[in-house]
């Protein structure tokens, strides 16, 4: 069997594109006579690997000066710690808009080092929206405010930031990353793991501005400082190499298809083909509120749970993997990132107007 499409929230779908160049290097990156797995992290090569891969990321984002950009590790979930650790530290407060299990998690993280206050909450709702955040009264005091942009697992997304003045909006965008222009200015910080939208497990990505650096809490350790990698150009210890290499393929793709404007293009058209079938369909029906939808993360049910398992079994046959949604929602979820074909949410699409003819 060939590639089949890749569903999955992640690790997810990689352009073939750039899976092929990675293989073709794989014995010999660019008459190096070895893998880029192989290398030093200080040896010219990887300089160029990763130097060309930050560039690539700050052309691509428009990143200002004024931010460092940082490879990481430890996923996502490390951030929801190194972020208070780094950045709560004036008033030992911060605002966390809780929209799903996400930004849960990240705020329950975050009362471990100072007062994190929830300011604004979707669970009422099972997380199927986004809260309004023009009724959110911030605190005046906070040291930032934090939001996961989107919910990977109840597929919503903020159409909309908080507005939070001279409070730094810090922003999970792990399954966002890259589905769209965007102005960094915005932000005092967002990172995201690379597994959903960029590239391999195993990198984290940081972008921070300058001067939220520099000062953490008291005791915290030396691999958790922003300011450690910020001075080595994150290569204090040795950097998850390969990964990084990865992603700057990524960005190159990204760059050769014409950047972010056209790849939300892309990611327009691909969603609108989903979400428009599902508002038609008698037996489908997305979960998120129409307002807040992802166009990257797609949940939907039948509404019965037998139904559910039927799809998903019968999708895998035809080659639609990894479409189960996530246990605490159930039913099913198309994750439609950057690197998922439109046609491959035309064959799902098709599939899914063939199982409701046939179960109807
Ligand atoms: C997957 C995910 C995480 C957790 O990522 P890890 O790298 O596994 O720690 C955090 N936030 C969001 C929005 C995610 O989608």
């Amino acid at each position: 069997m060939g590639r089949i499409y890749n569903f999955s929230a992640g690790p997810a779908v990689l352009p073939e594109e750039v899976l092929a160049e990675a293989a073709a290097e794989m014995l010999d990156y660019q008459g190096c006579g070895m893998s880029v797995m192989e290398m030093s992290h200080r040896s010219a090569a990887f300089k160029g690997i990763i130097e060309t891969a930050e560039q690539d990321l700050r052309d691509l984002m428009g990143i200002p000066d004024n931010y460092r950009v940082l490879f990481l590790q430890g996923g996502a979930s490390t951030q929801f710690a190194m972020i208070p650790m780094n950045l709560m530290t004036k008033h030992k407060a911060a605002d966390y808009i809780v929209s799903g299990s996400w930004s849960k998690k990240a705020f329950k993280e975050a009362q471990l080092f100072g007062d994190a206050r929830c300011v604004a909450s979707s669970e009422d709702g099972n997380f199927s929206y986004v809260p309004d955040v023009d009724a959110i009264e911030f605190s005046a005091d906070a040291d930032y405010v934090y939001i996961c942009q989107n919910e990977t697992i109840y597929g919503t997304l903020y159409h909309k930031l908080p507005e939070t003045g001279d409070v730094p909006l810090v922003a999970d965008v792990s399954s966002c990353f890259l589905s769209a222009p965007v102005n960094v200015a915005d932000y005092g910080l967002i990172y995201g793991g690379a597994q959903k939208n960029i590239g391999p497990a195993g990198v984290t990505i940081v972008i921070v501005r300058d001067d939220l650096i520099g000062e953490p809490l008291p005791g915290t350790p030396t691999m958790l400082r922003y300011d450690t990698h910020a001075k080595n150009g994150s290569l204090y210890n040795t950097p998850p190499a390969y990964g990084i290499y990865v992603c700057g393929k990524v960005f190159q793709w990204l760059k050769a298809n014409g950047g972010l404007e056209a790849q939300l293009e892309r990611n327009e058209k691909k969603a609108k083909l989903l979400y428009d079938y599902l508002d038609s369909s008698k037996l489908f029906k997305a979960t998120a509120r129409k307002e807040d939808r992802s166009i990257m993360n797609v949940p939907f049910v039948t509404g019965s749970d037998e139904l559910d398992a039927k799809f998903v079994a019968e999708a895998k046959l035809v080659g639609l993997e990894s479409i189960k949604g996530h246990r605490s929602v159930g039913g099913m979820r198309a994750s439609i990132y950057n690197a998922m074909p439109y046609e491959g949410v035309k064959k799902l699409v098709e599939f899914m107007e063939q199982f409701e003819k046939e179960n109807a």
